[in-house]
């Protein structure tokens, strides 16, 4: 053993010292004599790709990038960090998909996940429990969710809750929420998950649930990467639907649209299983690179009317069934529900995908967008969540007014949830009333300076705040803890208890910066 651990040692020295750069101060030296040394690198184009995110709005070198071949890895790694007299940050990074640096490690080390192997065979795994309807799948935290369809399929299943897009890691959504058109009915992402395999701030590795552990459980839950780094989810999954009804239906007043909305909701099962809306102005039915939904003749036709209103909303709704028992079904269904909605008659249109097709809708206008190199540019984007009271107010003020006249490049989401499908325990926070709004404004920055389209983010928040609107942001970004401690409101006294007992030293996620120092 002591031969192997030589030529460890001697293999690890000759694998750094040929990166050729100057050892980084902020890292101890003792990282060297590591088995995992091999596994650091320091190179400036190694740690270049880890210096900023899809925002492309914050920059920051790590010190160096640990590409990980097992979770006991990455453990080895914040142990190391941990018992140090000089600790140094570690994040997590997913697929890098966050806008504000989350990600980041300045001076730190980032673990990138996706060395663990996406859609790596025994990285997903689906199980099916002898209690009727418990089948899940058990996902390595760096896992894309695309993947994690293409493997539940495989046996028939599927998760029940989703986000629009694909291309993100279980790990990543669930350090925030995950949401998209289904959380109305099975709450977000992180309400469909039993179990988590967790690497604390200590570098224990720690299997959680509502049964064993549970703040730590709940804490990680949206917790934004601050109480451990997850190499293993258990997520909740049903039978998988093969096609899908798609409809996307056009209203002039917003009023209609939200009462829609509302009312398909509250429907539950009886309704849509996937129900979402959007803002449209005439130009973004061109820039727009979340589907390619319309046909040329439907997309002229709403442009005139965007044209003749200002803009228009756009709701959203899928009803999802099998092949051959239920077509005759849905379209009965479809029906009896459209003709409940008050859209402008002329302007529903309907599409009939595969299920896969319409869980991965958006990734067909990311390949438009890299071919046109219109995916790498600045992304100022801003989530929020506005209580149902005042989403009128928020339509006057921001869609009417904020955004008009329109500058806006990207789509502009709208659709209500419902808080009591997540959990209170759960870090995650929305705002304190029954009914809630997602709003995205994903634009990018294609011709205008982002800053410009940042200052109007800003806009929008200081009219929240003026108006009295008790809004949460969504994938949050606050420059100060007393921000902070706003956003988690009551949560806060937990969320900081959490911290000093799973990452006491603030190692975690620093790109987060929401613990600057040790508790
Ligand atoms: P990263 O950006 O790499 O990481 C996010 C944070 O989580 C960082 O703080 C990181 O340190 C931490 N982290 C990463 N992995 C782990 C882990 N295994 N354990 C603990 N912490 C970890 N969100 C939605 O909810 N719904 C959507 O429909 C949606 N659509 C999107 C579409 C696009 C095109 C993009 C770019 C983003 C979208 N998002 C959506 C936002 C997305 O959920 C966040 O970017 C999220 O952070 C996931 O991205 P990621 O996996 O690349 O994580």
């Amino acid at each position: 053993p002591s031969f192997l651990a030589a030529v460890s040692l001697v293999t690890s020295l000759i694998s750094i010292v040929g990166q050729l750069r100057p050892w980084p101060p902020t890292l101890p030296q003792g990282l060297l004599a590591l088995d995992i040394a091999g596994e650091v690198l320091l190179e400036p184009d190694a740690t270049a790709r880890f210096s900023t995110d899809f925002g492309c709005l914050a920059r920051a070198a790590p010190a160096a990038v640990l590409r990980p071949s097992s979770p006991d890895d990455i453990a080895a790694l914040v142990r190391f960090s941990y018992s140090s007299p000089q600790p140094f940050a570690i994040a997590a990074r997913g697929y890098g998909h966050s806008v504000r640096g989350q990600a980041l490690a300045p001076g730190g080390v980032v673990v990138d996940m996706a060395s663990l192997g996406h859609g790596r065979a025994d990285r997903i795994s689906v199980s099916f429990d002898n209690a009727p309807l418990f089948w899940y799948v058990d996902a390595g935290g760096e896992q894309l969710w695309i993947d994690v369809l293409h493997e539940t399929l495989k046996h028939g299943l599927a998760p029940r809750s989703w986000t629009d897009y694909l291309y993100l890691t279980v790990g990543g959504t669930l350090s925030n929420a995950g949401v998209s058109g289904q959380a109305f009915r099975h709450g977000p992402q992180i309400s469909n998950v039993y179990e988590l395999d967790v690497i604390t701030g200590k570098g224990e590795m720690i299997t959680c649930s509502h049964e064993n552990k549970p703040d730590l459980f709940y804490g990680v839950l949206g917790g934004l990467g601050q109480f451990g780094i997850i190499t293993r989810a258990r997520i909740a999954l049903e039978p998988a639907p093969q096609r899908v009804r798609w409809v996307r239906l056009i209203y002039t007043h917003f009023v209609s649209f939200s009462r829609d909305q509302e009312l398909l909701i509250s429907m539950m099962d009886q309704g849509f299983d996937y129900v979402e809306g959007s803002l449209l102005m005439d130009h973004t039915l061109i820039t727009n690179w979340r589907s390619s939904f319309f046909s040329e003749t439907a997309s002229e036709k709403i442009r005139g009317l965007a044209a003749e209103f200002g803009a228009v909303y756009c709701l959203e709704g899928a009803v999802y069934y099998h092949e051959l028992a239920m077509a005759s079904r849905v379209d009965q269904k479809l029906h009896l529900l459209l003709q409940r909605l008050s859209f402008v008659p002329g302007f529903g249109f309907t599409n009939d995908v595969s299920y896969v097709g319409f869980l991965d809708r958006v990734h067909d206008g990311e390949v438009k967008l890299r071919s046109m190199g219109l995916w790498e540019v600045p992304h100022p984007w801003l989530n929020i969540f506005v209580p149902k009271s005042r989403i009128k107010d928020f339509e006057v003020g921001v869609f009417k007014g904020i955004l008009m006249p329109n500058n806006s490049t990207g789509p502009v989401l709208i659709y209500p949830m419902i808080k009591n499908k997540w959990h209170d325990e759960m870090s995650a926070v929305t705002p304190d009333e029954e009914v809630f709004y997602s709003i995205g404004l994903l634009r990018s920055a294609i011709t205008d300076d982002w800053h410009d389209l940042d200052n109007q983010n800003d806009d929008i928040l200081g009219f929240c705040h003026r108006q009295g609107i008790q809004f949460k942001q969504y994938l949050p970004h606050y420059a100060s803890q007393r921000d902070w401690k706003n956003h988690f409101g009551p949560k806060w006294d937990r969320f900081v208890e959490t911290k000093r007992r799973y990452d006491p030293k603030a190692l975690l996620s620093p790109g987060q910066r929401i613990f600057t120092s040790s508790l």
